[in-house]
């Protein structure tokens, strides 16, 4: 890349895995110096996908260990060889094993280390970008930035679907979105009703992940589960026979995102987490509902009825 005035050469929006993926590529190919890049992210290096895991309870990886941040497919399935943690890559029927979280987050900054990621983080949220005759200028809430370069990985910003019934209810009744920042599942009272409503892996392995003795879980799911050991078909695991399909739609076109979103097994759960589901269910420790419209009403319902239970009424007996 060409010398520049501007405060940076590279500015990447977003430290997330697509973030910090961009950053080790740039880096590998020497096509930029640690010191000419910025990495903005208010919430720090992958820790938005951190947070996700802890909030549904994710601990071991629906995809495969050639799925990482950096360059090299094996190099995480090494990183595990080479501190003897290959228990921690986990079986699979389709594919290569597939990591913990721990696992792949620890590879991940062992990565961050090697390049001396970190040291590009700027703690700050870009509000706007203007062209620049050629450069570009980022509002940020720490100030204005000039960049060469401005590569937005911002992931799905800060924007989650509340279904109608469930944005009139926020303010006065605690219903939250599983990945708003404060939700916090060990804040949920030991004893409490807690309904999810959604079908796919993250309601089914928050589900699982909050059963215990005295608290009821009622899962309000609009399908019938559809279980998919990968997220999409196994073409694109081995991104190489996919590229040229993606790359004949044009960068950030709404072609290509349409191109992934057909792709992508939407609402399915990986085996491993239906037989979680399964075992759950079977053992009464959560209560399926299907999802009518407004789900609020039925809830109401349910929690009146499981409330209205004597403590040593055994959950067999409650139909
Ligand atoms: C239940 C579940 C299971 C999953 N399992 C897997 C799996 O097994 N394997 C896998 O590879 N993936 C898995 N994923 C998907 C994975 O979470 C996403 O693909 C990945 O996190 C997307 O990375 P990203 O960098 O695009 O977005 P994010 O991880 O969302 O990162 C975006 C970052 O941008 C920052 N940001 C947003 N707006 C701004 C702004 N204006 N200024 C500065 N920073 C900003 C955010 O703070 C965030 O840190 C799973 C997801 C879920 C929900």
């Amino acid at each position: 890349m060409t010398e520049t005035n501007t405060d940076t050469l590279v500015t990447i929006v977003g430290g997330g895995v697509h973030g910090v993926h961009l950053a080790v590529r740039l880096l590998q190919a020497d096509l930029i110096d640690v010191c000419e890049l910025q990495i903005l992210d208010p919430t720090g290096l992958l820790e938005s996908f951190r947070r996700k895991c802890r909030q549904c309870g994710m601990v071991e990886f629906r995809s495969p260990f050639v799925h990482h941040v950096g360059t090299d497919p094996f190099s995480l399935r090494d990183f595990a060889r080479e501190r003897g943690r290959e228990d921690e890559l986990r079986s699979t029927t389709v594919g290569a094993e597939r990591p913990t979280a721990s696992l792949f987050f620890d590879h991940a900054e062992w990565l961050c280390d090697q390049y001396g990621i970190e040291s590009t983080l700027l703690d700050a949220r870009a509000t706007d970008i203007k062209n620049n005759q050629g450069n570009v200028e980022i509002e940020t809430t720490q100030g204005c930035i000039s960049s060469q370069w401005c590569l937005l990985a911002v992931g799905h910003g800060r924007s989650f679907t509340y279904p109608e019934w469930a944005r009139e209810l926020v303010s006065t009744e605690p219903v939250t979105h599983v990945w708003e920042p404060t939700f916090d599942p060990n804040t949920i009272d030991e004893t409490s009703t807690v309904g999810i409503v959604g079908g796919g892996i993250t309601a089914a392995q928050l589900a699982t992940m909050l059963t215990q003795p005295g608290r009821d879980i009622v899962l309000f799911a609009r399908s019938p589960f559809r279980v998919e050991t990968l997220e999409a078909s196994t073409d694109w695991m081995h991104f190489s026979g996919i590229t040229e399909k993606l790359h004949s739609r044009p960068p950030a076109s709404r072609a290509r995102e349409e191109l992934v979103a057909e792709a992508r097994y939407d609402g399915t759960m990986p085996p491993y987490v239906f037989r979680r589901l399964q075992r759950a269910l079977k053992q009464e420790q959560i209560e399926l509902e299907s999802l009518s419209k407004n789900p609020v009403d039925r809830f109401y319902h349910i929690r009146g009825r499981l409330h209205s239970c004597s403590p040593s009424t055994k959950p067999k007996d409650r139909e």
